[in-house]
């Protein structure tokens, strides 16, 4: 083993490489020029590298979570206007998008008409949930029963099934817009698998008394449901459609008072 007796940058580089450092790699320069400039004892310039290290860690992490939730959009809560939706309890959503409904492995189902910001919200949720420090995917009901029945056709059901009980929440986006056909009992068996092993956050447009014609089956889907809205935080989305009520502010007023931006 060699020592460092000039520690050129070269050598650094070389060394913060192999050791898979890159946050300390590209500040270290920056570190040691702060810690010349203010005296900084040799302790403490060591701490100021580690931190860097960390920092970058933590950020790589969250970056690399955000992709693989694969959100379809970036939407956070930040950005959703709760004065449209007045019944919506703003301080619950912000509390669930600090994911400790997670750990509890509780369910949240967001109910409501098409536009009302339902994924908006889920969305704004899971990016909350991955900042706290969980894994989630994003997918949409459609996407998801497919998935499984490509899976079952080609036996390797249990496989898949098996690859979801990594993530902490899986937000499952717009069940009931379109027919699941004979994908809907594998998503049924989907939801029923996650009870209590894991979170599940449902967007939908149906009301609970309809899902029975998601899963093709009232019985099974009233075992479900009462599974799921056990442990559930149950948002409703009244209101209109945003995108709608949007487009009609910008066109049918000349004039733009307080209420029409409220
Ligand atoms: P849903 O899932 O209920 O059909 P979306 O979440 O897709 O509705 O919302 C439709 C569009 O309107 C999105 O671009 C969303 O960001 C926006 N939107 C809906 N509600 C709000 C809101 N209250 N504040 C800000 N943007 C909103
Ligand atoms: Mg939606």
């Amino acid at each position: 083993m060699t020592t460092v007796t000039d520690p050129t940058p070269a050598i650094l580089d070389r060394y913060c490489r192999e050791l898979k450092l890159p946050g300390l790699r590209t500040g270290y320069a920056a570190i040691a020029r702060d810690a010349t400039s203010q005296g900084q004892s040799y302790v403490a310039f060591l701490a100021a590298c580690l931190s860097q290290e960390i920092v970058a860690r933590r950020q790589h992490r969250l970056n690399a979570r955000l992709s693989q939730a694969r959100f379809p959009a970036s939407k956070t809560l930040d950005s959703f206007d709760f004065r449209a939706l007045p019944q919506l309890p703003k301080a619950e959503v912000l509390a669930l998008a600090e994911g400790s409904f997670i750990p509890q492995r509780e369910n949240v189902i967001c109910l409501g008409q098409p536009g009302t910001g339902k994924t908006h919200v889920a969305i704004g949720i899971g990016i909350g949930a991955i900042q706290a420090g969980y894994r989630v995917r994003f997918i949409p009901a459609v996407i998801l029963a497919q998935e499984l029945l490509q899976a079952q056709q080609e036996y390797r059901l249990p496989r898949y099934l098996k690859s979801w009980q990594k993530i902490d929440l899986v937000i499952l986006d717009e069940l009931g817009y379109l027919g699941l056909g004979p994908g809907g009992p594998l998503l049924f068996q989907f939801c029923a698998e996650r009870y209590e092993r894991g979170s599940l956050l449902i967007t939908t447009n149906l009301d609970f008394a309809r899902w029975g014609e998601v899963f093709a089956d009232a019985t099974l889907t009233a075992a479900l449901l009462d599974r799921l809205t056990h442990h559930a935080h149950i948002l409703l989305f009244q209101g209109e459609s945003y995108r709608f009520k949007e487009s009609r502010q910008r066109h049918g007023r000349i004039t733009t008072g307080p209420e029409a931006t409220a």
